[in-house]
């Protein structure tokens, strides 16, 4: 079974390469992003709980990420693994994992971060939200404010899946090809 987080600012190409990644190697693919757009788009109690934060490009609290995530993993328990793309964003929600999966008897196999420069991935969010209808994406300070969570919580992980010798990090400026053999490359050693 291979479990790989996939890590790195927002718009990066985490959730692109996830696609390419998820047929390879016959995962599943979890977006965190993804499960809460869902939710808001049906006004289901989560969304319209998660709403408010996305909304500003602030992280959902802890808790209520968590017990999603859980679920997510939970309803797909033959999976022959996992690629998660947005989660962990805390260190709360990395040792969460942790936890939650060593229960299930799986681990995660590696951590891998797509890196591109702020100004790079600036461009690449106002580009996308001209399409993809995210408010969060049409702004510049909204953007800024997400890069901003990252720093504060988000980039603490590096330290956190280094520590157990699973942290990976690739260029993520290039084809999406070249970008994906990147990734497989560091897959393929497991
Ligand atoms: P994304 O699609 O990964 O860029 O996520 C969009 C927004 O969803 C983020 O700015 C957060 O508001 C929320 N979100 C997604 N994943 C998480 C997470 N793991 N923890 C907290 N908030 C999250």
């Amino acid at each position: 079974m291979i479990n790989i987080v996939l890590f790195g600012k927002p718009g990066v190409g985490k959730g692109t390469q996830a696609e390419f990644l998820k047929i390879q190697y016959q995962l599943i693919h979890i977006s965190t992003g993804d499960v809460f757009r869902y939710n808001i788009k049906n006004a289901t109690d989560l969304g319209k709980l998660a709403q408010s934060f996305m909304d500003k490009g602030d992280l959902v609290p802890d808790s209520v990420t968590i017990n999603m995530l859980e679920a997510e993993v939970e309803k797909n328990n033959q999976a022959k693994g996992f690629i998660f793309d947005g989660f962990p964003r805390t260190t709360a929600q990395a040792e969460a994992l942790d936890t939650f999966l060593s229960k299930n008897k799986m681990e995660v196999t590696a951590t891998i971060a797509l890196e591109a420069s702020d100004d790079e991935l600036v461009n690449r969010l106002l580009k996308r939200g001209e399409t993809s209808g995210r408010t969060d994406d049409q702004d510049e300070s909204k953007i800024r404010n997400r890069f901003e969570e990252y720093n504060q919580k988000t980039a603490p992980l590096r330290g956190f899946y280094s520590e157990q010798n699973k942290f990976h990090s690739v260029n993520g400026i290039g084809s999406i090809d070249e970008i994906t053999a990147r990734l497989t490359s560091i897959i393929d050693q497991f």
